[in-house]
């Protein structure tokens, strides 16, 4: 108990309480487990309303697996006028992300000019902090509300630039929208690492000793790459744990196995590790174990 909490606690960088973390092992089991010891470390939450008579909605929170799948935690079905806490009033040290497709729902309402909407997704996708202000202050140029409304929120919400990088995860949106639009913007990790490394033979990658390298495109200096610390200026490795174009040219000058600078979250053992607990079914409704306590009832209906 003493080290899954040590674990919560670093990964998330929250304080819970002892109890909580007792009731969510308790509840989600071998899940929780499952998710710590192979999931990367983030925490997609979303709801939707109960489409039926009952008026009810549906919370849930999922983990990502190595491959990208959707890894269920918890779910809960809760009243309609249930006013839930945000995470960020309950852990306001957690770093907490916002879905950008429902920012973007918002944002479309106001301002209806498309060069601007394309300038918001830019900014979100932007790895790196100079990038995302040059699309801001484009905004700002075009239109100044516009630029207000966004300045409002915190970049760290919505922009990969800001992003922590512990996570391995540098999604924009909710997975679970992904599901329900079938839209992913994100490939799997081979896929990736495939991808990037086409596009690596573009660069050639200049040795700087004790695995710094300056990669560079016809003379012209391009990024960073250290190595040992996997990581580049471009800052797509820090935030993915996948060698970006310039690691993996300067990885090839090495003469070394790119999978060796992948992060180990999307190797093999950690897959396994993932999907190595058991999740046990359930038995036939008579031999349930008898709690006392009053049998939980289904969600008022609408009328
Ligand atoms: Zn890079």
């Amino acid at each position: 108990m003493s080290d899954f909490l040590g674990q919560v606690r670093k990964d998330f960088v929250v304080q819970p309480y002892r109890t909580q973390v007792y009731r969510a092992k308790l509840m989600a089991g071998e899940l929780v487990e499952g998710w710590l010891h192979g999931c990367r470390k983030i925490i997609g939450l979303d709801a939707c309303h109960v489409k039926s008579y009952h008026k009810a909605q549906l919370l849930w929170a999922v983990g990502i697996d190595a491959d990208n799948g959707y890894y269920p935690i918890a779910y809960a079905v809760v009243e309609k006028e249930c006013h839930v806490e945000s995470i960020g009033d309950i852990w306001p040290t957690c770093e907490h992300r916002f879905c950008v497709r429902h920012m973007y729902a918002s944002f479309k309402k106001k301002f209806k000019d498309d060069i601007i909407r394309g300038k918001l997704w830019k900014a979100a996708r932007s790895t790196k902090i100079e990038d995302f202000q040059t699309c801001m202050a484009e905004i700002k140029e075009l239109n100044e509300n516009a630029w207000k409304w966004l300045n409002g929120i915190s970049p760290s919400q919505w922009s990969k630039s800001f992003f922590s990088v512990h996570s391995k995860c540098d999604m924009t949106l909710n997975n679970l929208c992904e599901i329900v639009n079938g839209d992913r913007e994100v490939l799997e990790a081979r896929k990736v690492l495939d991808l990037e490394a086409k596009k690596s033979g573009n660069f050639v990658a200049h040795w700087g000793g004790q695995g710094h390298y300056q990669v560079s495109i016809n003379q012209t200096p391009i990024a960073m790459v250290n190595l040992k610390g996997k990581n580049c200026t471009c800052r797509k490795w820090n935030l993915t744990g996948i060698p970006c174009q310039h690691a993996i040219a300067a990885i090839y000058s090495e003469c070394e196995d790119l999978m060796k600078y992948v992060d180990i979250c999307y190797h093999k053992e950690s897959q396994m590790k993932c999907y190595g607990d058991v999740m046990y079914g359930i038995n036939m409704e008579k031999y349930w174990t008898k709690t006392g306590r009053p049998p939980l009832i289904p969600p008022r209906t609408v009328k």
